[in-house]
């Protein structure tokens, strides 16, 4: 599958920041991850941590799939608003989920920290704001659910929201203290770049082709027949799941998303908060640590790449339409356009956990609006599950839920 259009922004802003030879002889370890993107870096990440011998291997060059052209906005809020969240899954599963995301923007901090990363993580807040006056009764319902649970928000009224973000017609929002944004696509570099002096092995333009299994142990073929022996595969392979794995999981849309010239000076009162409202496809925009303006949205199923890339200047219109309405005095000069596929769950949750047609094997698959932070979370579970431990958001995240 081709995962996303040409010239995605943080491709040509980054431009190739490592390289990686590919698998030219049989390998043994301990882990295997499949797949070099964010998921499989921050993996790799906790598995060397644990002391683990090491191979990620990914059929592209690494960080080339969904990664490359993630906005980043780093979120605790899960698609599905908690409220109605808690009703399809129950109260307790629907804030085990909320405050996993919302610890995983901290263990990212930290993370960032620990590696000295250059990938603009920024504590940031985040306004969910209604897309219009039928959607204020359902967002207050979720004001009061996110208070009532702990998480530390504000209501702020449209004319509130107009003075401090010049955005207008918003009818209200919930402003959240716990959000950030990243360079995901420099990071995942960064912690290969930083595993690999610590024993990992990172083999690109190398495809898991079939893999056997044995008692204690699997046996991978990848490209040119090449074999790996390891203990545990972890499948850190994104929307692509989705060709190896039988039963409906996940949908796929195409979405679109794009990026301004450098104007620090008009997003100055956006740079501190990342923005999404309750539109269905829901709009979201950021700043970038170099000054631009980063809007996504304009969600439609996805069918095939080609059609999905041809609609770019139909959506690039639509998306500035979208802001212009909201925000009629900036003027929204482009740099870059792009398109991407994703996939969506009916709950808004991951895919993380065993899987009972793949011995020795676990998936960490962050798919929603907030993959990256299921990816986080993802590495303490993967890091329990090495042990033979349960982990508490297993129930919610598993296969067949
Ligand atoms: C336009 C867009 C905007 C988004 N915005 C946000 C956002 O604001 N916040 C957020 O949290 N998330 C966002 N997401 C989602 C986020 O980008 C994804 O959750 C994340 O990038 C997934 O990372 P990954 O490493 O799991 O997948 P990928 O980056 O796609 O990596 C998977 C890798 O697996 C490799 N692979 C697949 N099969 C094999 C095989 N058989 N052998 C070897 N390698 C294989 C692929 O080549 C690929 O490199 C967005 C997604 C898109 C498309």
């Amino acid at each position: 599958m081709d995962l996303r259009s040409n010239e995605p922004f943080w491709l040509q802003k980054n431009g190739i920041v490592n390289s990686y030879p590919t698998l030219k002889e049989s390998s043994e370890c301990d882990v295997l991850i499949v797949g070099g993107g964010i998921t499989g870096s921050l993996l790799a990440h906790q598995m060397v941590k644990d002391g683990y011998s090491t191979v990620l291997i990914d059929k592209r060059e690494v960080v080339h799939g969904s990664s490359s052209v993630t906005t980043s906005l780093i979120q605790y809020e899960v698609d599905v608003p908690l409220y109605k969240l808690s009703r399809q899954i129950g109260k307790k599963a629907a804030l085990a989920s909320y405050s996993a995301c919302a610890n995983a923007i901290e263990t990212l901090e930290g993370l960032c920290k620990a590696i000295h990363s250059k990938a603009g993580f920024r504590k940031k807040k985040s306004l969910y704001f209604a897309a219009d006056n039928k959607a204020i009764s359902g967002l207050k319902q979720e004001f009061e659910a996110r208070e009532k649970a702990g998480f530390k928000v504000k209501w702020l009224d449209s004319s509130t929201i107009e003075k401090r973000f010049s955005l207008r017609e918003t009818c209200g929002g919930i402003l959240s203290s716990e959000a950030a944004s990243v360079d995901a696509y420099l990071l995942a570099h960064e912690l290969l770049i930083y595993n690999t002096k610590r024993g990992l092995r990172v083999f690109d333009r190398t495809e898991l082709q079939s893999v056997k299994y044995f008692k204690n142990h699997v046996v991978a073929s990848c490209t040119r027949d090449i074999k790996i022996k390891a203990r545990r595969i972890i499948y850190c392979i994104g929307y692509e799941a989705k060709d190896l794995i039988k039963e409906p999981f996940v949908s796929l849309k195409s979405t679109y998303a794009m990026a301004s010239e450098i104007d620090r000076e008009h997003l100055k009162p956006l740079s501190t908060t990342v923005f999404w409202n309750t539109a269905d496809p829901y709009l979201y925009f950021r700043t970038t640590t170099d000054g631009r303006l980063i809007i996504g949205g304009a969600d439609e199923e996805f069918s095939d790449p080609q059609k999905r890339d041809s609609k770019l200047d139909q959506k690039e219109a639509e998306l500035k339409s979208q802001l212009s309405k909201l925000w009629p005095e900036y003027k929204f000069y482009t740099d870059f356009v792009w398109a991407g596929t994703f996939g969506e769950t009916v709950d808004g949750l991951p895919y993380i956990g065993a899987h009972k047609e793949f011995p020795h094997s676990y998936f960490v698959l962050g798919f929603g609006g907030n993959g990256i932070t299921f990816s986080v979370a993802g590495m303490e579970m993967a890091s329990y599950f090495m042990k033979n431990k349960d982990h508490e958001l297993s129930p919610y995240f598993k296969f067949g839920r």
